[in-house]
């Protein structure tokens, strides 16, 4: 329970902010502070006080007794400004605490405990299972002694401050090896085992086989990146329930491509059977790497007829390139898996202004490749080259990466020895439709109308087959200062079959603290109006303004109609 405390009218409303929004965790409490502070201590595991700082430390001064069974106190002043984690920053969740505070009443966290203050998320945060002494490493970690690393896979990880000699390590390994005193163990997804079996052969047939493989080659199953086979045997029970209880994909691919792969044990009997003269190592080996354990059969000694064959690879480092979008502006319409990415990457890519959005979020050391409008091209190739080094790499754009933005010309550069992993983002139509009302309740598209990249004759063979469609349209880049007559143009084909006093949706700056929105029509529109940081939503036939909102109907009415 959260108890919340105030003294003056300001901190009474920013409390019943508070309250209303987690009604099932807060509870306030009246009176005069002194005595209010004290009973919240007693009962809360965290306070938040709308009363200056100095107010709450002699308040709360007598009361605080250790640091593992403290409450966890947030301080909020007056102007609403600033959300402080005072005492108990870990232990009481304060730090967490005041960043939530922040995020809901529009106030800057301010926290100032080493870990957070120099942005060191948990080495549990890091996205690769972790083994051994976590709190003694983080604990060094935090208190600023050297960790080395000691990388015996090269893999992509996140930023950390790690020096060439350590009195503690983190070790990358796949090694089934317990770690020392002192010692973190991360699990690479480094192991890729092949699979082969006879028609109906057990899940535990195949979990023993390779289990034993990876026993007797001392490997960690927590290395294992997934299972690997060939197409027809894609669907055999046996070895998907083992990938299941691995928590691994199947991996598969064409008999022909694995009896191209040269293999150390080829047999004749597979390559009559099913057309490739290995199936565990070749598939093992299919994307290449280190044959660690050749092929291996199960040996059942209950005569059962079936028959399993396993081979382990440690695959080559791959790198990681993750594109996110980050939304339309506003920290809260960034999600939660864009912010994992930004905080997992080494190294980010992107457009200065929309790096400048999120540098606050990048865990210190992160390599940032900033460039100016215009480089697209250079900032794909420049991503894609990054990640191939086996960087993890994170290409952002704003609204969703994929729409008008960064993810295409980088995957068009992107070679499939690169995992590329996309972090969808909310998109300016679709931000600019929340604020305007629902005016995308029915078919739409969206269409640039920058002539920059496409002709203008593409451009206006669309709009003129979305009016004839009669679909809801918003312009992304409708107008700059060297682009004026294109939104013009684009609303007069509109205007041929639509009328004049069809709602048009303006959104300028959506979510950002200069948002501005407006419902106009298409007569009434004056395009000058209208620039880059705005998208334009011209509504169908069937949108209508409704108290002052723009609304277009789903239309089964209309679908049941004309049946
Ligand atoms: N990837 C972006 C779009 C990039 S194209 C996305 O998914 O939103 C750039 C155009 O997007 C701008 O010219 C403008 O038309 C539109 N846009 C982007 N963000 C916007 C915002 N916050 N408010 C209004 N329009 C925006």
């Amino acid at each position: 329970m959260i108890g919340l405390i105030s003294a003056t009218a300001a901190g009474a409303a920013a409390r019943d902010r508070l309250a209303a929004a987690w009604p099932d965790r807060t509870r306030v409490y009246e009176g005069p502070v002194g005595g209010a502070v004290r009973a919240a201590f007693a009962e809360c595991e965290q306070l938040v006080c709308f009363l200056a700082t100095g107010a709450v430390v002699r308040l709360v001064a007598p009361l605080l007794a250790d640091k593992a069974s403290d409450p966890g106190v947030v301080c909020v002043d007056e102007g609403g400004r600033f959300a402080v984690s005072l005492v108990g920053g870990h232990g009481g969740g304060a730090n967490e605490l005041a960043v939530e505070v922040g995020e809901l009443l529009g106030a800057e966290p301010v926290v100032t405990t080493a870990t957070d203050a120099v942005g060191l998320a948990g080495l549990d945060t890091l996205g690769l299972p972790v083994e051994g002494d976590v709190a003694g490493v983080t604990r060094a970690l935090l208190d600023g002694e050297p960790i080395a690393l000691d990388a015996e896979v090269p893999w992509p990880l996140p930023p950390l401050p790690f020096a060439a000699h350590g009195t503690h390590t983190v070790r990358l390994t796949d090694r089934a090896d317990l770690a020392a005193g002192g010692e973190v163990l991360l699990r690479p997804p480094s192991l890729v085992v092949g699979v082969g079996a006879s028609r109906g052969v057990p899940a535990d047939e195949v979990l023993e086989l390779v289990e034993a493989a990876l026993r007797d080659a001392g490997l960690s199953p927590r290395s294992v990146a997934a299972l690997a086979t060939m197409d027809a045997k894609r669907d055999e029970p046996g070895i998907v329930e083992a990938a299941a209880r691995l928590g691994v994909p199947v991996l598969t691919y064409p008999a022909e491509e694995l009896a191209e792969i040269e293999v150390p044990n080829p047999s004749g009997a597979p390559l009559a059977a099913v057309g490739t003269p290995s199936v565990a190592e070749a598939a093992a080996l299919a994307r290449g790497g280190e044959l660690l354990v050749p092929k291996r059969k199960s040996a059942r000694a209950d005569g059962h007829a079936s028959m399993a064959t396993c081979a382990v690879v440690r695959r080559p480092a791959r790198g990681r390139l993750a594109v996110v979008g980050l939304g339309p502006g506003a920290r809260d319409l960034l999600t939660p898996r864009a912010r994992a990415e930004l905080r997992r990457a080494s190294v980010l890519v992107g457009l200065d202004q929309y790096v400048d959005q999120i540098r606050d979020l990048l865990r210190p050391g992160t390599r940032i490749l900033a460039s100016g409008l215009g480089a697209e091209e250079e900032r794909a190739r420049t991503a894609v080259a990054e990640a191939r080094r086996g960087q993890a790499v994170a290409l952002i754009g704003s609204g969703d990466a994929g729409v008008y933005a960064m993810a295409s010309p980088a995957l068009a550069e992107a070679s499939d020895d690169i995992d590329v992993i996309g972090v969808p983002g909310v998109t300016a139509a679709l931000a600019a439709g929340a604020i305007l009302g629902a005016p995308l309740g029915h078919d739409h598209v969206s269409i640039s109308l920058s002539d920059l990249h496409t002709p203008w004759e593409v451009i206006e063979r669309r709009v003129r087959a979305a009016a004839e469609a009669d679909l809801v349209v918003t312009f992304y880049n409708p107008r700059s200062r060297g682009r004026d007559w294109q939104l013009p143009k684009a609303l007069a084909i509109l205007a041929e079959h639509r009328e004049p006093t069809t709602p048009v949706g303006v959104v300028r700056n959506a979510s950002r603290p200069d948002e501005s929105s407006r419902v106009t029509t298409l007569a009434a529109l004056d395009p000058a109006t209208v620039d880059m940081m705005t998208v334009v939503t011209v509504g169908n036939t069937a949108t209508r303004e409704i108290a002052g909102r723009m609304v277009t109907p789903r239309g089964y009415r209309w679908q049941e109609g004309t049946r």
